[in-house]
């Protein structure tokens, strides 16, 4: 069998490594970065939309720890809120048995020794931090990959897929999965699918590397922050990015990575802090803010896009390959997936 994936980012890299793994001969295709590197990639279920959201993004972490590659776990402290905030959000995740602890003090400090900390903060022990490209990349390394080459069409026949079409001509395939993030919806409404999208653009700042600073993901209430293994400070522009809601950048990068270096600079005061990369990119978000996962249009042809797609990655791999490669889903899997079906945009 073979399988075309449309889409190179962390979605797509992570359903080709599993649909190889389930057998299937892989191509992949892509045309250019898209959100996955512009994100942050922080792996959490901390962020959640209901229930059913906060449960698959649960499966998402432990999808992570089986593939046991590309994510490092650091752990997350959180302070978006204090007071009463802070403790409604503590009670709220441990009334779904999820594994979070109040540390306050020196207790804090102590975990957090160069930063500027509150009295108190949530520790979510659990969580994570990915390099969203180099692992998409460590993904698609036993699969073959067309890059720079942009999919105009799926093509089928008696209803079911039979490849894609590019400038460059036909490929044939048995399975084609659109995972082509923003490019996703046009290439869907010529098999007569609707994908409605949000639009929601981010921007990250990286900063110069400095010497270790932090361990953790910090949820700070000016954003999300965190230090790679080379010594760069990653934080969005935007407060609470995962439920960032502007639709427009209106102000000019530089400013707004002027703007994120002085709150850097605050919370980390031992060193210099000096911004060197700022990333615009558009969160490919589903009208209603969930993921899109599943069959799509003609028989062979499937759908997998989400925002959070870093903490969902691996769970994504794991349901789509199966039921791309025609293996049974387990009464779990089935249920974790249920909720997210395409065809619940399709009008009549
Ligand atoms: C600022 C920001 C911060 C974020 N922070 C987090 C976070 O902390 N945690 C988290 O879990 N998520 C986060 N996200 C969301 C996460 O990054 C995305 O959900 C994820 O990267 C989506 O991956 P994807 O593979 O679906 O899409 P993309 O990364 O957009 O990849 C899709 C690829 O398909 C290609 N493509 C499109 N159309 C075609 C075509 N016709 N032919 C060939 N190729 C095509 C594109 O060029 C692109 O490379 C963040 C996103 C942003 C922008």
């Amino acid at each position: 069998m073979k399988t075309i994936i449309i889409g190179g980012g962390i979605i797509g890299a992570a359903i080709a490594h599993q649909a190889r793994a389930h057998g299937s001969e892989v191509v992949s295709f892509d045309n250019g970065p898209g959100a996955t590197a512009a994100s942050f990639g922080w792996v959490n279920a901390s962020f959640f939309l209901g229930e059913n959201h906060f449960r698959l993004r649960q499966a998402g972490i432990e999808a992570w720890r089986r593939l046991g590659v590309g994510v490092s776990w650091t752990g997350a402290l959180c302070w978006e809120e204090q007071g009463a905030g802070l403790e409604a959000q503590g009670d709220a995740l441990e009334g779904l048995g999820y594994d979070v602890e109040v540390v306050a003090g020196e207790a804090l400090r102590r975990l957090e020794p160069h930063v500027v900390t509150p009295e108190r903060a949530l520790r979510f022990a659990v969580e994570g931090v990915a390099e969203p490209m180099a692992t998409a990349h460590r993904l698609l390394c036993d699969v073959t990959r067309i890059s720079g080459v942009r999919v105009e069409a799926i093509t089928h026949r008696g209803g079911a897929v039979t490849g894609v079409q590019t400038a460059q001509g036909h490929m044939a395939a048995d399975r084609v999965v659109v995972a082509a993030g923003n490019g996703s919806p046009v290439l869907l409404e010529q098999l007569g699918v609707a994908l409605p999208m949000l639009r929601r653009p981010g921007v990250m700042v990286r900063t110069h590397a400095v010497p270790p600073v932090m361990s953790h993901v910090l949820v700070t209430p000016g954003g999300e922050v965190r230090q790679d293994a080379d010594g760069h400070i990653w934080t969005p522009t935007a407060a609470n990015h995962q439920a960032d809601d502007s639709t427009e950048v209106t102000r000019g990068l530089d400013d707004l990575a002027n703007d994120a270096t002085a709150r850097l600079q605050a919370l980390v005061p031992g060193h210099d802090i000096a911004w060197d990369h700022a990333m615009l990119a558009d969160r490919p978000v589903p009208e209603d803010g969930l993921p899109v996962m599943g069959a799509a249009g003609p028989t062979g042809c499937y759908a997998a896009v989400m925002h959070s797609g870093v903490t969902l990655a691996a769970i994504a791999g794991e349901l789509m390959a199966a039921v791309i490669c025609d293996t049974a889903l387990t009464n779990e899997q089935a249920a974790l997936m249920a909720p997210y079906a395409p065809d619940r945009f399709q009008s009549g």
